[in-house]
């Protein structure tokens, strides 16, 4: 499927958010080929309803279940700070740290991973517009784990070996419910 059939078929009313350990969770995205696209609009629309629902600070549109190359972040919860990113890539990142992160597809696990704490993303907006934005702290970290996403790559990919181990009970939670909700 091309990127703008998998952004028509969705339909954003039926959208939620995938829990692990969902497959379409682990793919790699497709580049978003059509911009200035309603149904584009529609899904960013959507997916910013349900991740303020969830509370949460940035959502990629696989988490949706639409594995193309967009994702949203509003790092402080006002609504002028929600920004849609599509076809994402960081051009610049420094300073290295670890810090505490969470996933709406992973429910109540947080585990320490390191990032870079300045980081700066091109991207085009819903309005065709390319433009940069260097983020720092939560907003660095939100592109760098948002990334991620766009390649399949998720917490339990980032996670060492201990923290693993730690969440090792939670994970299987997820596990039972995920096989639960397919029989
Ligand atoms: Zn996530």
């Amino acid at each position: 499927m091309t990127s703008t059939e998998k952004i028509h078929s969705a339909d954003p009313a039926g959208l939620k958010i995938l829990k692990y350990p969902h497959p379409l969770l682990a793919e790699v995205c497709t580049p978003v080929e059509e911009h200035q696209d309603s149904a584009l609009a529609s899904l960013a629309r959507r997916m910013m309803e349900l991740m303020a629902q969830a509370k949460g600070v940035g959502l990629a549109a696989p988490q949706v279940g639409v594995t193309v190359r967009m994702f949203i972040a509003n790092p402080t919860g006002q609504e002028a700070d929600f920004r849609v990113y599509v076809n994402p890539k960081i051009v610049a990142a420094e300073d290295p740290v670890e810090g505490e992160e969470g996933c709406l597809s992973f429910p109540g696990i947080y585990c320490k991973i390191k990032r870079f704490n300045v980081a700066t993303i091109e991207a085009t907006d819903l309005a065709g517009q390319v433009f940069r934005q260097e983020g720092r702290d939560i907003l660095a970290r939100v592109f760098q784990h948002e990334l991620d996403h766009l390649d399949g790559r998720l917490l339990t990919d980032r996670m060492g070996a201990l923290a693993k181990l730690a969440h090792r009970r939670s994970l299987k939670e997820l596990q039972l419910q995920y096989s639960g909700e397919l029989s």
